[in-house]
């Protein structure tokens, strides 16, 4: 029998109310249940929020270097757990080893940045205009934060949100993808074993239309931290704006690799395949475009189709591996149709094109690592993300032509450029329109402790990890302290 999981609401794990539930299977064997999940509702996210609430008017009074104390303690405890969690999320999203390993380290990483900056917590002290007085700005929680979460990052993602939030002080309802239930679960239960204290951390697992919406929506709600796709961070900006929440979007990505004739070719091409086939292309920062130029277009080709004929699919758990399962159905679906799409509108499929069957793969959501040629930048391929193993690679003349295919786009997530010409190198840096350029390095591989996020619909405009988080979890607040003893009146007493 699959193992059955529940909602973890004010300190206790219990059934959705409606007693419903979903399955989640794992994506590299479709016949093996990962476990069975509570499909919960509003009235379950009605009780979370009740206790978040409740919870917020202590949680905000304990001292931010004690609740750094916590955070430290969860960082260990991630760090004791790393391998196992690892494996649990290989087999409920289908990346490699090698990434879920990543992924935690990512979550240990931000725990051990939180907990630092429990003792740091930055405000401003500023000179007041008068005399006699004391003028300062300082950080204050907000209250409570619904914090939702897509399926490719299963760890780091809840922790870049859920661990500056209740650093800050501020308590968390949390709605994991329902693809990634049980990774969502396991962290819980390491913040409850760290010290976390009861309502702090709610976690009500089911759909985006039913728990999702009732938590952007809810009146007890402050904020929201979303990252997901573009789409959905469009309904959830209309959902939450009736109660003026303050909304943090991480969307979608159309990132794309600049490959200059002065660059290391044999660089470039290790990381075009780590940006375009790394997760199976299931990444926010995936390299989904290559821009060459005209001078190596032809021998880069020859170099990229060998190489990625060589990729080995297959379950994420054997050594191997180079590349994992799409993570559902659906995804792979959208993948084939894609393909499809850029097949009619005229590009050169030159390497995959269908789904994977071979040994050890009739079970899983595989799809050959795809690379498509003579894509124009006009073309839906070139345009719009697709979020699996598929790559179109555009042709262009010099740096300024490459740049601006780069920025054609809706999005703008991450980049890159490789060149060995540093003229050519800051171009790209002031050019670029994205939250993240890379120089000689793919489009992905974010370090936690600088700015995350993205320009264009790639967002709306606030960042994720390092010191820049913590402007989205607190609330600046003015204090002055007169102490001349009299009425000093700002603006009118000093001129
Ligand atoms: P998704 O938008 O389908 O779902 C994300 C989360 O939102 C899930 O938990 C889902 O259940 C929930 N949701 C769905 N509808 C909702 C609604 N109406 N109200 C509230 N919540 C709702 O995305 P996904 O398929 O899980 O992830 C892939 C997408 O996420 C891609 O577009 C990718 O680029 C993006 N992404 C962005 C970043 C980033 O930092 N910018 C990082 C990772 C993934």
């Amino acid at each position: 029998m699959p193992q059955k999981f529940q909602n973890f609401i004010n300190g206790k794990w219990v059934d959705a109310k409606s007693g419903r539930t979903f399955e989640n299977r794992n994506p590299a064997n479709w016949d093996e249940v990962v476990g069975i999940f509570p499909k919960s509702g509003k009235e379950d996210v009605d009780e979370a929020v009740k206790a978040a609430r409740a919870a917020f008017e202590k949680w905000r009074l304990m001292p931010a270097p004690k609740r750094g104390d916590i955070m430290r303690k969860v960082g260990d405890l991630l760090v004791a757990h790393k391998e196992e969690l690892a494996r649990e999320m290989t087999r409920e999203m289908g990346k490699v080893l090698l990434e879920t390993r990543g992924d935690v380290q990512e979550g240990i990483d931000t725990a051990y940045y939180a907990s630092s900056e429990g003792r740091r917590l930055f405000g401003h002290t500023v000179p007041s205009e008068l005399p006699n007085k004391f003028a300062m700005a300082i950080r204050v929680p907000i209250g409570v934060a619904g914090i939702i979460t897509p399926w490719n990052f299963p760890m780091a993602i809840p922790t870049w949100k859920i661990f500056p939030a209740i650093l800050s002080g501020n308590t968390v309802v949390f709605k994991p993808a329902t693809d990634t239930p049980k990774t969502a679960t396991t962290l819980i239960e390491i913040l409850m074993e760290a010290g976390i204290p009861e309502g702090v951390v709610n976690i009500v697992h089911g759909g985006g239309s039913e728990v999702g919406n009732a938590i952007t929506s809810h009146p007890d709600v402050d904020l929201i931290s979303f990252t997901g796709s573009t789409l959905v961070g469009k309904q959830i900006s209309k959902s939450s704006s009736d109660t003026l929440k303050r909304v943090s979007l991480e969307l979608g990505g159309k990132n794309a690799q600049i490959v200059m004739d002065d660059a290391d070719l044999d660089l470039a091409l290790d990381g075009v395949l780590w940006g375009a086939f790394g997760t199976t292309g299931q990444r926010c920062t995936a390299t989904s475009r290559l821009i060459l130029h005209e001078k190596i277009y032809d021998k880069f080709m020859t170099m990229l189709v060998d190489r990625t004929k060589k990729l080995r699919l297959g379950d994420g758990l054997l050594q191997s591996t180079d590349v994992g399962p799409c993570v559902n159905e659906s995804q792979r679906k959208t993948v084939a149709s894609y393909v499809e799409i850029g097949q009619q509108e005229g590009a050169t499929l030159v390497a995959g094109g269908a789904d994977a069957n071979g040994d050890g793969l009739s079970k899983g959501w595989f799809y050959q690592p795809t690379i498509f040629s003579d894509v124009k930048p006009t073309m839906r391929i070139a345009k719009e993300e697709i979020f699996g193993p598929v790559l179109s690679v555009i042709r262009a003349k010099d740096v300024e032509e490459s740049i601006r295919i780069l920025n054609d786009t809706i999005y703008g997530l991450s980049s890159s450029i490789y060149t060995r010409d540093v003229n050519k190198a800051f171009v790209a840096i002031r050019d670029i329109k994205a939250g993240i350029t890379y120089v000689n390095v793919p489009t992905i591989g974010a370090e936690a402790h600088l700015p995350f996020g993205g320009v264009k619909q790639t967002g709306n405009g606030h960042r994720e990890g390092g010191w820049t988080v913590y402007d989205f979890f607190t609330e600046w607040k003015a204090v002055y302290v007169d102490y001349s003893g009299k009425l000093q009146r700002a603006q009118i007493d000093n001129y």
